[in-house]
């Protein structure tokens, strides 16, 4: 597989009155073809921030690319101007949005939405992109799609709406598709019918996928690889059995922690006491140092490198350095009631 997508050391920064903002501070990853890749985080985290920098959706100014480069097919999407970005955004790298409701446009039936992408970037006419879009409302499991093509958003049930989205997202084929906590409005059942269309669609035409969200039961189901970020940083990726079952760090430990468990009997989710840094002024060391049971002093003001742990997971945690003290994970944070932490 090749690398379809290369984040190197990504740093996105807010002007703000009296203070710059580092959202994102020296992200890097890759992203292969038919590779589902999340992101998961607490609000702030920086990972909606990194999904939208490749987008180039980040207003600037207040927002700037404080360093760094996201290679696309070989270009650094950092350098494009608008007008370029705007024949990649929708027909190469296309985006799906939490809200729907918001991101529909209220005052254009559906279909036209989906045709405005088509016309544009696959030169069909009106009619041709009219029967594709009905293709793709039926390809997504929007029923009696000839008719509902003709209808306006407001006219569509929640669960349908964020079909259509993924319909829009989908019609010119992207080779990566960035879902934005694309379920987070739904309800369960409709959320797993949603990752499930996701699944079956990368299978039917190689999309990559970058799936942004804060629920690792998200993850579960639909990811190949998991990002971990906090305080602007990706503190720990791997593998999607690696982060459940060989998590190394300690706010890795936290979010299973949190995640509620069948298997558990606890009455109470275990929440990860404190708040994320203030990223005006982030902490000098590990950005989880004030809400980490196991600082230590070396964690205040020094980063801790990444320790690769596998060819596909590594950890930035002090905990790892052979001068640490040996720590278990907590037995919240053991998925499945095995116990396979090496
Ligand atoms: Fe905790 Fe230190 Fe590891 Fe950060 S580096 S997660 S503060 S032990």
């Amino acid at each position: 597989m090749s690398k379809l997508l290369k984040v190197n050391d990504l740093s996105v920064s807010f002007d703000t009155y009296g203070s710059e903002v580092k959202a994102v501070r020296g992200v890097s990853f890759e992203l292969d073809e038919k590779e589902t890749l999340a992101i998961v985080g607490e609000s702030g985290s920086g990972k909606s921030v990194t999904s939208q920098a490749i987008m180039q959706l980040i207003p600037m100014p207040p927002g700037k690319f404080a360093g760094g480069s996201i290679m696309f097919e070989g270009e650094d999407l950092t350098q494009k101007s608008e007008t370029q970005m705007q024949g990649i955004r929708g027909k190469d790298i296309s985006m799906i949005f939490q809200d729907p409701m918001t991101s529909l446009n209220p005052t254009m039936t559906v279909g036209k939405q989906i045709a405005e992408g088509l016309v544009k970037h696959q030169n069909m006419s009106k009619n041709e992109a009219h029967k594709r879009g009905v293709e793709l409302l039926k390809l997504v499991g929007i029923p009696n799609p000839e008719a509902r093509i003709n209808q306006y958003p407001h006219q569509y049930s929640g669960g349908m709406r964020q079909r259509a989205m993924i319909a829009i997202a989908l019609a010119c084929n992207p080779k990566v598709l960035i879902a934005d906590e694309p379920t987070t409005a739904l309800d369960v059942t409709i959320q797993a019918q949603i990752l499930d269309l996701m699944r079956a669609l990368q299978e039917k035409t190689g999309t990559a996928i970058i799936l942004i969200t804060h629920d690792l039961g998200v993850v579960a189901n639909a990811a190949h690889r998991v990002a971990v970020m906090y305080g602007g940083k990706i503190v720990e990726t791997g593998t999607v059995d690696e982060i459940f079952y060989k998590p190394k760090h300690p706010y890795t430990w936290g979010l299973l922690g949190s995640m509620p468990k069948l298997d558990s009997g606890a009455e109470e989710l275990q929440a990860i006491p404190g708040s994320p840094p203030d990223l005006a002024d982030p902490p000098k060391g590990c950005p989880f140092v004030t809400r980490c049971p196991y600082a230590m002093k070396v964690c205040e003001n020094h980063m801790p490198d990444y320790t690769e742990l596998s060819d596909t997971q590594k950890t930035a945690c002090w905990l790892l350095d052979e001068r640490a003290p040996k720590v278990e994970p907590p037995e919240s944070a053991v998925v499945g009631g095995a116990k396979v932490h090496e």
